[in-house]
């Protein structure tokens, strides 16, 4: 531990955002750089805990009081050597993770917790800038091939350890270039793609050979891979949206949000000119409140939309933790995201009815209804408030409530692997029902986080490498660890 009393010297600091007004102008990250000074006091603040509950909090198990003291001491060279020890990708979760862990430190129980995520962002970059993140492929090939399908987080992470392990990894990416969610959901305001493409550069240097424009099971045939590879990851995300099925839907200017953000990130990396759907100068209505609803605004109002309104179901969050959501539980509380800040009318507790539209079948307004939500034989429902119904203009919607699991294409099917009722395959301890065919990621557990597909790729990684060598020497969690998630999250 570093500082003694880090904590009662210094208060939590995190990075300056560039001016709302400002940053709408473009799709370039938000926040300012972090001075060095700072950064050294804020790992200073951590305690250095007997118990770290940060680092259960975090699915990576990343060593979190390790890190926080070496970037104390200025060990740039120890601080990346632990980081990268349980996280692949440190430079995008430093930047786009909810931070879990900062739920779980112990700090906050009654202050402001660690500046975990910052703390990680700035170890990668310094490592980069320093030259300590190196090329380094295997000392030794095993002369076993592997097929990753899908190169989102899972696909890339179970890609770099099963390259490390010494296999011969061929990624197959559907879209034009890797990264998944992460080049063609994210915006760019939040994660720039330059920050993929240095890593992928990396992975290229050290053996992973990348085949995009590819999709396996229509440009190549699930036979072709099983015959030619010794073992397969499926990592294809679970892509398929959820329908809000009122009346009016298919009124032209009612999109799911990917069909509007993957665009936008496509326009600017100049894979495309414009994107089809604009919301210039349009009342825009972003249904579910979640993260991608977040992004929807972000994205409208870089377009320069006239009104952005967010509505959600559930009531509002509180401010703080209520009693029964003590720390060191995820707090549901009230979040505003930084494309909040940039200007849109956030509503809760409201149900849609139905889009009107006009002759010509574009969409003009969305009826809506103010809801109470009560408990009725331990289980909440809603009612509509007489008197609430009202229609709101609305040139342009988006749904955002949620993802169905994998795209329902025959993709599993073809590969021999079963699924479970609620359309995600079955697994155990990553293997599919067909033992060469692992699964990794959103694909798996249903649409959740980048650190949990890099969890996700990690651990398939070592289920693979078991299943060709008998044994791996990769580094993996505790086996009861994603018993206990496996258990959580319904998947066996
Ligand atoms: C708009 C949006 C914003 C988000 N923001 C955040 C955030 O801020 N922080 C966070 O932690 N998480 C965020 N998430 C969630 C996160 O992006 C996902 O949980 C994560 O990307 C899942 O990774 P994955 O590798 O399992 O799948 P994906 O990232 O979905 O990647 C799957 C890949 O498989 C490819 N594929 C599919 N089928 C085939 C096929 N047949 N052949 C070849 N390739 C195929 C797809 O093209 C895709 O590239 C966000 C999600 C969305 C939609
Ligand atoms: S819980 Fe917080 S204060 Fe304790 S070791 Fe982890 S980061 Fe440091």
């Amino acid at each position: 531990m570093g500082a003694k009393e880090g904590f009662i010297q210094f208060k939590r600091e995190t990075p300056l955002t560039r001016n709302p007004e400002e940053r709408i102008g473009d799709y370039k990250e938000i926040y300012e750089a972090f001075p060095a000074e700072n950064l050294n006091h804020q790992a200073a603040r951590c305690m250095d805990c007997g118990v770290p509950f940060c680092h259960n909090g975090c699915p990576l198990g990343n060593v979190i009081p390790d890190f926080n003291d070496a970037v104390y001491n200025k060990e740039w060279d120890q601080a990346i050597k632990i980081l990268r020890s349980t996280n692949n990708f440190p430079e995008f979760t430093g930047r786009i993770c909810p931070a879990p862990c900062e739920a779980s430190c112990v700090l906050g129980i009654n202050k402001d917790p660690v500046a975990i995520e910052l703390i990680e962002k700035n170890i990668a970059e310094k490592a980069y800038e320093l030259g300590l993140i190196k090329v380094s492929p295997p000392q030794k090939r095993t002369g076993k091939h592997i097929a990753v399908i899908g190169s989102g987080p899972s696909g890339l992470a179970a890609a770099d350890q099963l390259n490390q392990a010494g296999h011969e990894v061929t990624v197959f990416e559907k879209d034009h270039k890797p990264g998944g969610l992460l080049r063609y959901g994210i915006p760019d305001f939040k994660l720039e793609k330059w920050v993929i493409d240095r890593r992928i550069d990396f992975m290229k240097q050290e053996g992973v050979i990348f085949i995009c424009d590819t999709e396996i099971g229509f440009n190549i045939k699930a036979d072709h891979i099983l015959q030619n590879f010794d073992a397969v990851v499926l990592s294809t995300g679970a892509a398929q949206p959820r329908a809000l099925n009122i009346k009016g839907d298919k009124f032209k200017g009612v999109h799911f949000a990917m069909e509007f953000l993957g665009k936008q990130n496509q326009v600017i990396s100049e894979e495309i000119h414009e994107n089809p759907i604009s919301a210039k100068g349009k009342n825009v209505i972003v249904i579910g409140g979640g993260d991608t609803g977040s992004d929807c605004i972000g994205t409208s109002n870089r377009h320069g939309a006239t009104s952005v309104t967010q509505l959600e179901l559930l009531p509002k969050p509180p401010k703080q933790r209520n009693t029964l959501n003590p720390w060191p539980e995820w707090p549901m509380t009230l979040r505003t995201s930084s494309s909040h800040e940039e200007g849109a009318d956030r509503m809760f507790s409201i149900l849609t009815k139905e889009f009107t539209g006009n002759e010509a079948g574009e969409v003009t307004g969305l009826t809506l209804v103010d809801i109470e939500w009560k408990e009725k034989g331990g289980r909440m429902t809603f009612e509509e408030i007489p008197g609430t119904e009202r229609t709101v203009p609305c040139d342009l919607a988006f749904i955002a409530i949620g993802y169905m699991g994998p795209a329902q294409n025959g993709l599993l099917g073809s590969f021999g692997v079963e699924a479970l009722e609620n359309s995600l395959p079955k697994s155990k301890n990553y293997q599919s029902t067909n033992s060469k065919v692992f699964l990794a990621g959103d694909m798996r557990r249903g649409q959740s986080l980048v650190v949990w597909a890099i969890s996700e790729g990690r651990e398939a990684a070592v289920k693979v490498d078991e299943f060709l060598m008998g044994t791996s020497s990769l580094p993996q969690k505790d086996e009861s660890f994603f018993q206990v998630e496996e258990q959580i999250a319904g998947i066996n």
